[in-house]
């Protein structure tokens, strides 16, 4: 048995986004911007899925800007909501510590140009609170960033409880909600942010094709300069297939939410009272504000590389933090903002799920889990000398 827990990095491709994909790499080529009739059925279908994007969630069509990944609609919206608050001298901007990369890095980026930037650390769940950000918030604040929910531990944040404060002392709010469109439920109406980040590849819809959602009104700068696609915000001839097969994910992903995530509830609080079990184990982030497919445990005395190493030769793919940091030997940041220390940061397990997770891979991995621990934490001198401490 092969047991993909790894959906967190990235979903299979589901069968009916594929298929709707498929004949505009061949059949329909058209460039959208050409007049003829291959330009038009491209230009429709672009159309078609823009309209069904908005649809799911809750936007409106003009409000969609179709970009090349989630971490372009990151970089897209924190950039042009700093250099529009810079117009105004308004040059400081807010997230927190447990943020992806392509948010840190952005913001890192825009320091270097001369901004300002605060981080706000996170409680040992991994949760932000409003207060925190109201506190944070200054005349020169030009922008607010907090994922919706965590892509290592699973914490899902208070972002629209964050969204009103921001409202109400007029800046923007942006959110990354890469993992969490198509997964917990998300309504851009009653959320209330200003901007949001999705990504086609983590809802079961194709690579390198992504949404930001930009509130109308919310002046949206473009990255790329070239033609007038994307009303002039991403120049670049568009994505046809990448968009066709991002819409029709997303739509079913939404239209099986609630019927998924109640299902995978019931799995993953299986299997972290089966791991639970183990003795020094930690689950990391929420218990209950929780993505409803994300499993996330340090051991003690372990290292991840060599657990993840062992899982996989008896079928358990998952992952050690951040598929973007592993094979580099810094420990997660996220792990690192929630309080462990270096050496128990290094030793973690995300183990996250999707629609086709089954209970029997559930059991497959609380089968082989706990004796692949057992066996590290005896050949473990660090697990030695944990014991030694114990017993004196
Ligand atoms: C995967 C991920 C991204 C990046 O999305 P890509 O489409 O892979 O660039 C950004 N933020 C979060 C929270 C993610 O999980």
């Amino acid at each position: 048995m092969t047991v993909y827990a790894d959906n967190a990095a990235t979903t299979r491709c589901g069968k009916a986004a594929l298929n709707a994909m498929l004949p505009f790499f061949h059949k329909e080529f058209g460039n959208p911007s050409s007049l003829h009739s291959y330009g038009q059925k491209a230009s429709a279908a672009l159309q078609t899925a823009r309209e069904s994007v908005a649809r799911s969630l809750g936007a409106s069509p003009q409000e969609i800007y179709f970009t090349g990944s989630g971490s372009e609609s990151d970089n897209q919206a924190i950039r042009s909501a700093a250099l529009t608050g810079a117009k105004k001298n308004k040059r400081h901007l807010i997230t927190s510590a447990i943020e992806h990369h392509a948010v840190l890095h952005t913001l890192n980026q825009l320091k270097r140009e001369g901004f300002e930037v605060t981080i706000l650390p996170v409680d040992k769940d991994g949760l932000v609170t409003p207060e925190q950000v109201a506190d944070a918030i200054r005349m020169d604040s030009a922008l607010v960033t907090i994922m919706t929910a965590n892509n290592e531990v699973g914490t899902i944040e208070p972002v629209a409880e964050i969204a009103k404060v921001c409202k109400e002392k007029g800046v923007i709010f942006h959110t990354d909600a890469v993992q969490a469109a198509g997964h917990i439920p998300l309504d851009i109406k009653t959320l209330g942010a200003d901007m949001l980040s999705l990504s086609g590849h983590k809802l079961h819809g194709p690579k390198g094709v992504g949404v930001l959602w930009c509130r109308k009104g919310v002046p949206l700068l473009s990255l790329i300069n070239g033609g007038g696609q994307e009303r002039m915000r991403r120049a670049g001839t568009e994505n046809i297939p990448g968009i066709v097969g991002l819409a029709v994910a997303l739509e079913e992903a939404v239209a099986e939410l609630n019927e998924v995530g109640a299902r995978l509830t019931v799995l993953r609080d299986k299997l972290i009272a089966g791991l639970s079990q183990i003795e020094r184990s930690r689950l990391n982030g929420h218990p209950t504000k929780r993505l409803p497919g994300n499993v996330n445990f340090c051991f003690e005395g372990i290292e991840g590389e060599s657990l993840l190493l062992l899982l996989d030769q008896k079928g358990v793919c998952a992952s050690s933090g951040s598929a973007c940091t592993s094979g580099s030997l810094d420990p997660s940041h996220v792990l690192l903002a929630l309080g462990l220390p270096h050496e128990i940061a290094h030793g973690s397990l995300r183990l996250s799920f999707s629609r086709e997770t089954t209970e029997a891979e559930i059991d497959h991995i609380l089968s082989v889990a706990p004796p692949v621990v057992n066996y590290l934490r005896s050949i473990s001198p660090v697990w030695e000398s944990i014991q030694a401490t114990r017993r004196s």
